[in-house]
């Protein structure tokens, strides 16, 4: 039986040592020498752990690799366990950064991922980040991604993709690009003189790190010899990220699908009318599309197919729910079809034969008038994969809403209904990337349209709105950070929690599978273990045993105020403040245990005056409801 191309990687590499690096032109070698497999079919990042966003779960097929950087590999072998793997760390990131600080060794993979996580950019495929080495940002600053230069044999050369020598300084507060050849003048003139945001790419592994903001030092700069000085180590980026509003909106629209769920449901609430109950528009999509390919075929005659198209429109006033087009416009159909049987008829079966859209909908301009809603939904329902429904007067509000620069009131015409399209996939793809959810192209019509919607807008307007948090999954997540924290060996010297005693805002969310939660920092629950003398506050006689890796008593944080309830409080709950050192048989017993709310009451009264100093104030009974 032949084999298939994973099982030829297992053998390929079944005698290799577990930890060595590869880069992908080794990896196509030692496949080919093995198998002599087409290079175009080695494809390793498939079968990386940590590739894309299939990472954890993957789809039950073996993987063999961790990406260490763009074109090289980690062989880690198909037993590695993949449960600490970031699947985001080479993929999009759910939640862009909102300030970047070189403190915090921020890298990324490509180019194009520096572009549309921190500035915002729409940028697809690995290769539109090319050509971006050293380009204007925006009026006031440039954005520069020197290649950093290596080591080799002792001295410091260009990598072997530069002529370029750029070095940065051991204290990395200064840049020197050379050149020895260099003809070029006035680098540092013009655009060169304005403040850059450097990404440092190094060789191994192939990242780009963010070095800081730098400027030219000018009194050092001669040709072939240029030199830039670090003004400011982090940059702000919200006013990058034009999609912000986007993303609110995104977020605003998970919070009103859900609003009607009790506290603590778990039910996976469809999200958009397509996969909910009321799937009207896919419903009116279904038969609509069936009634026109059923009825118009090559030997059908044009008068009948005239019928097919009529009857197809008229279907959808059928729906009690909500017509996509206006019944004055339906009518307005009928009477032409009444009029001119036979052009309508051409004009169908030009739709539904043909794949000449443009002038199809132009031949229906020129019959109907400029009906745009009627003409949408003809196209709409010839394919709801590339086409939607339009409802011109209420987009024209949520587009000027969103801030996106498109109007589509009286402009019926194919050009601003292709446009009108591309926008729509276009946020397709923000909330796919957002909610971390599949979204078909009606869905992201769907929540166009919610937008637009009264009871949206009242919503948000009066919205005192409970919005409570996926719970299971938020037990989920208190789980890993216990496991976590059980194999932690970090060193943990107690300090002074950072802004101790004063609200911090809170950090954003991120989903998971669609659902909202928190991050929790390991860091922030190790630290507050210290501080309680990894002892259990409910009682300190309380029995635990000594950790393997770290020489201190076991004990298990726990959020008293439960992270599930972030969203009711404007300031964070992931916090000492609020974390407690249990031993793990009274943290049982205060999530799952009869009489619980007898230790959230012990513990709330150690606690309330601290809760409060940062910003946290909560009533008993509310507490205990929350459990
Ligand atoms: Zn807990
Ligand atoms: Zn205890």
């Amino acid at each position: 039986m032949a084999m298939t191309i994973t099982e030829m990687y297992i053998e390929a590499f079944k005698n290799k040592t577990i930890g060595t690096e590869y880069t992908r032109a080794e990896i196509i070698k030692i496949m080919s020498d093995a198998f002599g497999v087409a290079e175009g079919s080695i494809l390793p990042s498939d079968l990386c752990y940590n590739s894309s966003n299939k990472g954890i779960e993957g789809n039950g097929k073996p993987r063999l690799f961790l990406k260490k950087g763009r074109g090289l590999y980690e062989y880690v072998g198909k037993d590695y366990d993949a449960s600490k793997v970031n699947p985001y760390e080479f993929g999009t990131k759910p939640n862009s950064h909102d300030v970047i600080d070189v403190k915090d060794d921020v890298t990324f993979p490509y180019i194009i991922s520096v572009l549309n996580e921190c500035f915002g950019k729409h940028m697809k495929g690995k290769t539109a980040g090319q050509g971006w080495y050293f380009r204007h940002i925006d009026d006031e600053h440039m954005i520069w991604f020197p290649k950093l230069a290596i080591e080799k044999n002792g001295a410091i050369v260009p990598p072997p993709d530069s002529e370029w020598l750029n070095i940065i300084s051991e204290d990395g507060t200064r840049i020197i690009e050379e050149k020895e050849d260099d003809i070029r003048s006035g680098m540092v003139d013009g655009e060169g003189a304005l403040p850059r945001f450097v990404f440092g790419r190094t060789w191994k592994p192939r990242v780009y790190k963010f070095l800081g903001v730098f400027e030219a030092d000018k009194e050092r700069c001669r040709k072939g010899h240029w030199e830039f000085v670090r003004i400011s180590t982090s940059i702000d980026l919200t006013e990058y990220q034009n999609d912000k509003k986007l993303i609110d909106s995104i977020d605003n629209f998970y919070d009103y699908s859900r609003k009607d769920e009790k506290s603590g449901s778990d039910e996976n609430k469809a999200l958009f009318d397509s996969d909910s109950d009321e799937g009207y528009k896919k419903e009116i999509y279904e038969t609509c599309h069936e009634i026109l390919y059923s009825g118009i075929t090559e030997d059908i005659s044009v008068e009948q197919s005239a019928e097919a198209l009529l009857k197809a429109v008229k279907y959808n006033l059928k729906i009690q729910s909500g017509a996509l087009v206006h019944h004055q416009q339906v009518t307005h159909f009928e009477n032409v079809v009444k009029k001119d049987r036979k052009a309508i008829g051409k004009i169908a079966k030009q739709l539904v034969l043909s794949n000449n859209d443009e002038q199809t909908f132009n031949d229906l301009i020129k019959i109907t008038g400029k009906k745009y809603d009627l003409i949408g939904f003809i196209f709409f329902i010839k394919d709801c994969e590339r086409y939607l429904p339009v409802r011109s007067s209420i987009m024209d509000g949520v587009f000027t809403e969103l801030n996106i620069p498109f109007s589509m009131s009286g402009k019926c015409s194919w050009s601003n209904y292709t446009e009108y399209i591309t926008i729509a996939n276009e946020i397709r793809e923000s909330i796919k990337e957002r909610l971390h959810r599949n979204c078909e192209l009606l869905d992201a019509q769907s929540f166009l349209w919610t937008l637009g919607s009264e009871s949206f807008k009242d919503y948000l307007t009066k919205g005192k709105h409970s919005k409570l948090l996926n719970k299971k999954l938020n037990r989920k997540e208190d789980a890993w950070l216990v496991q976590d924290i059980k194999e932690a060996t970090d060193e943990v010297s107690i300090v002074e929690p950072k802004d101790a005693g004063k609200p911090v805002k809170r950090k954003q969310p991120k989903y998971v599978d669609g659902s909202r939660t928190y991050p929790r920092d390991r860091k922030i629950s190790l630290n507050a273990l210290a501080l309680a003398g990894y002892k259990c506050e409910l009682d300190e006689s309380h029995e635990s045993f000594i950790k393997r890796n770290s020489n201190v008593r076991y004990m298990e944080p726990h959020h008293l105020v439960p992270m599930a309830l972030s969203d009711e409080f404007e300031y964070s709950l992931d916090r000492e403040e609020n974390i407690v050192s249990l031993c793990s048989n009274c943290h049982n017993q205060i999530h799952y245990g009869k009489d619980a709310d007898k230790l959230i009451r012990t513990l709330y009264e150690k606690r309330k005056d601290k809760l409060h100093s940062i910003g946290i104030d909560i009533d008993i009974e509310t507490l205990i409801d929350a459990y």
